[in-house]
């Protein structure tokens, strides 16, 4: 893919930049090496005073960086201003926290003190995809550069200008030189980066094949790798749910950000005695949903991020239809400029259609009537991905086994899932695996050094 900003809202090409040659990366990587000699002596107290800056300059400058999202994905920009508050939320969670989380740890034995000790371990490679263009890296970076790692950015080609954006944000803040650098580079460039002995680690956000391709380069290089991949959340209604609440609730977490989010809600799961009123409920929320030019406060749905992204989601719909599946709402594109598609519900889905089997990374809601709690389980689990899920119920005793029977690395309960600095964000199965924030993040590129004085 080319690396450009191109408008998803009207298909125009605003600015293409060339892919950092090999000269170009040399330099990069010589420079997060010379730097990383002295980061990593720098203090806990001066690292968090620079993240508390780079806070700062979140919030100073909200508008021009919530403008730069939905210009280069079409974010809908009241979403845009709340992921730059995220930012600046996580950047401050680990300044108050980054030093505790990665204190000395004593632990008695016969020496006269052993302990473990958290150590950075050099330059982290961090892949990133489009999706949340600054939350994404900031969630990265934040806890690396707490924990004295320097990272190096590859962002998705059609993000390239809020790339550069965060790494002059985090040089405006004060980090040194090399801490924080972006290489516009394309995909086909990242083996041979990360192959470089001066990269020691990487983390991946993305699809399937990105992470498969990623973790096997570091395989044969034996470094260490976080994979934050897609995600097929189930979102599962039963019959002692709040109907209202779970129909309102399932409609924002299908559509965050225009359906294209790795933790969107993707398969309704309803148990047969609620099915028709919840569907209608699920419908009329659907309906209400206003679908239009991204830079408006009033738009919950803007444009799909790419051209080829609606096309795919298009063909995913139209192939499900053709098999026998009943569209409720919505199911053809828009015919106007740019990528739009509308809200839309399937329902009566046969198996072995896409909407089967596949993400559907878009504003489509794939609706399953299920007899009763153990078939709801079935179903849910019947993925090859375990991110998240979110379980609606007034029962306790279905409440306690959804949390221990379903597959996924988290469930929300009577909530829709949400990722949360305090809180640790991760999958199972293929949907990758290692956690990002809270302690479990920091701690994911560290050196965990045991020590023994005798
Ligand atoms: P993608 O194509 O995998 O792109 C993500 C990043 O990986 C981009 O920077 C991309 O670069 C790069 N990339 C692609 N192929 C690569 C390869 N073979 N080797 C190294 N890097 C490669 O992902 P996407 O389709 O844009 O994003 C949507 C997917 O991400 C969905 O499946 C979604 O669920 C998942 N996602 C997961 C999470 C999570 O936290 N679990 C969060 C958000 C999204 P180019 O842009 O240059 O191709």
């Amino acid at each position: 893919m080319a690396i450009a900003t191109v408008n998803p809202a009207t298909g125009q090409i605003v600015r293409a930049f060339e892919p950092m040659a090999a000269d170009g990366i040399e330099t990069a990587l010589a420079r997060a090496d010379a730097a990383f000699d002295k980061y990593r002596h720098t203090t806990f107290d001066r690292r968090a005073a620079w993240l508390r800056a780079a806070a700062d300059l979140l919030e100073r400058d909200l508008d021009r960086y919530a403008a730069l999202m939905t210009l280069e994905m079409g974010k809908p920009v009241k979403q845009a201003i709340a992921e730059v508050q995220k930012c600046a939320l996580v950047c401050r969670y680990y300044a108050e926290r980054g030093a505790e989380f990665l204190a000395d740890e004593a632990i008695s034995t016969a020496a006269t003190h052993s302990f473990i000790s958290y150590q950075p371990i050099g330059a982290v490679l961090a892949v990133m995809p489009w999706n949340f263009p600054f939350w994404q890296v900031f969630r990265f970076a934040a806890p690396n550069l707490m924990a004295g790692n320097v990272g190096l950015l590859k962002h998705a080609s059609n993000v390239p200008q809020c790339a550069l954006a965060i790494a002059d944000i985090l040089r405006e803040a004060g980090f040194p030189e090399g801490a924080f650098q972006t290489l516009l580079v394309g995909a086909s460039q990242v083996e041979a980066i990360l192959s470089d002995p001066r990269v020691k680690a990487a983390t991946l956000t993305g699809s399937e094949p990105a992470g498969a391709s990623l973790a096997a380069a570091a395989g044969k290089q034996i470094k260490k790798t976080v994979l934050e991949l897609g995600g097929s959340d189930p979102f599962v209604v039963l019959a002692s749910a709040n109907l209202k609440a779970a129909a309102a609730k399932g409609t924002t977490a299908r559509m965050l950000n225009s359906g294209q989010s790795c933790i969107a809600a993707k398969r309704f799961i309803v148990v047969e005695p609620v099915a028709d009123e919840f569907q209608q409920l699920l419908v009329e929320q659907f309906a209400r949903l206003q679908v239009g030019d991204p830079t408006l406060m009033s738009t919950d749905v803007g444009p799909l991020a790419t051209a080829s992204i609606m096309d795919e989601l298009d063909a995913q719909v139209s192939a499900t239809v053709a098999a026998g599946a009943t569209i409720l709402i919505g199911g053809k594109p828009d015919e106007h400029p740019g990528n739009y598609y509308p809200p839309t519900i399937l329902c009566d889905i046969p198996p072995d259609t896409p909407a089967a089997t596949e993400e559907f990374f878009g504003p489509v809601a794939l609706l399953h009537r299920v007899p009763d709690f153990d078939a709801a389980m079935k179903l849910a689990n019947a993925t090859p991905l375990g991110l998240g899920a979110s379980v609606w119920t007034g029962d306790y005793r279905e409440r306690e086994r959804a949390i221990a029977e379903l597959d996924v690395g988290a469930v929300f309960v009577n909530e829709l899932v949400k990722s949360d600095p305090r809180l640790p964000f991760g999958g199972t199965k293929r949907s990758g695996y290692g956690r990002e924030l809270s302690r479990e993040g920091i701690r994911e590129f560290v050196n965990l050094k045991t020590i023994w004085i005798a």
